[in-house]
């Protein structure tokens, strides 16, 4: 008999679960998290949509996570990696930055579908979950203020915070910052968008103490040509942490470069 007011409490739960699906599905109703077709599950995508995503798997350079055509065996790293070492330790990324790709990314970031954080971020458990799982601290990349403001979100932050929660590795916002404003990224070239960045973050007197010896997980929504997370990992080497990742959800391979 002691059984049935925790079995009336489970029902009633279960009741209101059903209630509050039922009502978000009305005000909400499910759709393709690429293309906003009707579908029949919030949160994923429609069956078009899914083929053309494509997610960045092994064989790939070690240190970039660019995919390679073939297998060369472990631990190899791309001509790019050897030419031009960045300086974070290694760069994961869950999907390549194009078709239905590109469609979430303009989503979260414009469209306010901040529901869509939680999936992307699935995702990119699925390509770096050791990385994460292993870090003692999951740090977005800043906006400025100003744009914080005008935009009242962070796309980076939305990420990283849903990283936290499925990983339970914790999520440090304050220690890195954006010191100045700088202009958007989207149609420089590389030199520029490095001179765009120069300077741009700092990490504040207490980020220098807590990420001393830590290892830190650096998370973006797209690596494009690696200015901003470059920028944003040489101020965090100054706490002298022992290892970076990159991790993002989105990377412009050369063919889907535009
Ligand atoms: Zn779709």
């Amino acid at each position: 008999m002691e059984k049935t007011p925790i079995a009336i409490n489970g029902a009633l739960k279960g009741v209101a679960r059903h209630t509050v699906r039922l009502v978000s599905h009305f005000l909400f109703p499910p759709a393709c998290a690429a293309c906003g077709r009707l579908s029949a599950q919030a949160n994923a995508l429609c069956p078009q949509c899914w083929t053309g995503v494509r997610f960045i798997e092994r064989p790939y350079c070690e240190v970039l996570g660019t995919p390679f055509s073939h297998d060369l065996g472990d631990g190899i790293l791309s001509a790019d990696a050897i030419a031009n070492p960045p300086p974070f330790d290694r760069l994961r990324a869950a999907v390549a930055y194009s078709g239905p790709a590109r469609s979430i990314v303009q989503n979260l970031k414009y469209r306010d579908r901040l529901e869509l954080a939680t999936m992307m971020a699935g995702w990119m458990m699925r390509a770096a979950g050791d990385a994460v799982r292993d870090a003692d601290f999951i740090i977005p990349v800043p906006l400025h203020r100003s744009r914080f403001f005008v935009r009242q979100f962070n796309q980076s932050a939305e990420l990283a915070r849903a990283l936290s929660q499925l990983s339970g590795t914790p999520m440090a916002v304050h220690e890195l910052i954006r010191k100045r404003r700088t202009s958007q990224q989207v149609g420089l070239g590389l030199r520029q968008r490095e001179e765009n960045v120069r300077g741009a973050f700092a990490l504040s007197d207490e980020g220098r103490m807590r990420f001393a010896g830590k290892k830190l997980v650096l998370v973006d929504d797209v690596y494009t040509t690696g200015a901003t997370v470059s920028a944003c990992t040489r101020a965090l080497r100054r706490a002298k942490p022992q290892d970076i990742s990159v991790v993002t959800f989105a990377m412009a391979l050369p063919e889907t470069i535009s």
